[in-house]
C-alpha cells in the first residue's frame, strides 16, 4: 500500500513520533525538513550554515533553501512506496509549490492530518523533551532517562536536549506557527481532504487514530 501524507501541526505535537511509526509498519519514508537541517548543521554543510541561525532563533528557514532541498528529497527513491511529511510544508507558497512538484511526478496526496494539542501542553512537553542524537528517538526527560544517558532504543546514542527546546525558542517557535504556518489548515481543508486529530495522549492512543483516520477518512476522529 502506497500513501503519501502529510502531518501538520505545531511543534511539540508528536509528529516525528507518528511519522517514525508510520515509517516502521508501513515502509514510507519520513521526510522531516527539521531532521534534515539539523544534520546540515551537524555536518557543517553550507545549507546547515544558512539554517542555523534562523533554527537558533526559532524562525523559519527560506522557502527557496527549503523547497530546492524537498524537490530533490521527494524524488529519491525510497518515496516511492510513500512518503509522510513532518515539519513540511510550514508555509503557504512552500504548499504551492509542493503541489507543482506533486503534479509533475503524477503523485496524490491521500491523507492531511492536522494533529492539535493545546499551547499548555507543548509547552510542557517540549521543555522536557530528550532526543537521542543516534536514531533519533523521542522521549520525556525525568520519566526513565535524563538528558546524557544512553539510549535504550538503539543502545548506541546519548539523550540530548534539542537546542531549540529552551522557553524562549519554543515561544517563538509556537508565534511563528500561529503566524506563518496555521493558515494552511485552511489552505489544505479548502481541498477536502484535511483530517483533524486531537492529539493529547500517549503515543499509542495518536498511533490509533491516525490510523482510524486512513481507513475512515472522517473530519474528526
Ligand atoms: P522542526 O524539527 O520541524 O521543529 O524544525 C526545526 C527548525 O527547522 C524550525 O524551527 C525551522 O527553523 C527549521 N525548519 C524546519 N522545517 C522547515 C520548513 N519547512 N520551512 C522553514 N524552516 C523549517
Amino acid at each position: 500500500m502506497v500513501r503519501n501524507l502529510i502531518l501538520l501541526g505545531a511543534p511539540g505535537v508528536g509528529k516525528g513520533t507518528q511519522a517514525v511509526r508510520l515509517n516502521q509498519t508501513f515502509g514510507w519514508a519520513h521526510i522531516s525538513t527539521g531532521d534534515i537541517l539539523r544534520n546540515a548543521v551537524q555536518e557543517g554543510t553550507e545549507l546547515g550554515r544558512q539554517a542555523k541561525s534562523y533554527m537558533d532563533k526559532g524562525e523559519l528557514v527560506s522557502d527557496s533553501v527549503i523547497i530546492g532541498l524537498m524537490k530533490d528529497r521527494i524524488q529519491q527513491n525510497d518515496c516511492r512506496n510513500g512518503f509522510v511529511l513532518d515539519g513540511f510544508p510550514r508555509t503557504v507558497p512552500q504548499a504551492e509549490q509542493l503541489e507543482n512538484v506533486l503534479e509533475e511526478m503524477h503523485i496524490v496526496l491521500d491523507g492531511l492530518i492536522s494533529i492539535e494539542v493545546p499551547d499548555w501542553e507543548i509547552v510542557k512537553r517540549l521543555t522536557q523533551r530528550i532526543v537521542c542524537n543516534h536514531c533519533g528517538f523521542v522521549s520525556t526527560s525525568g520519566e526513565n532517562h535524563e538528558a546524557g544517558t544512553t539510549c535504550g532504543h538503539c543502545d548506541s546514542g546519548q539523550f540530548i536536549r534539542r537546542q531549540d527546546d529552551n522557553i524562549e525558542t519554543i515561544q517563538r517557535r509556537l508565534t511563528v506557527y500561529q503566524d506563518q504556518t496555521r493558515s494552511l489548515i485552511d489552505f489544505y481543508r479548502q481541498r477536502g481532504k484535511l483530517i483533524t486529530i486531537n492529539g493529547s495522549g500517549s503515543p499509542d492512543e495518536i498511533y490509533l487514530k491516525i490510523q482510524k483516520s486512513l481507513e475512515i477518512s472522517s473530519e474528526n476522529v
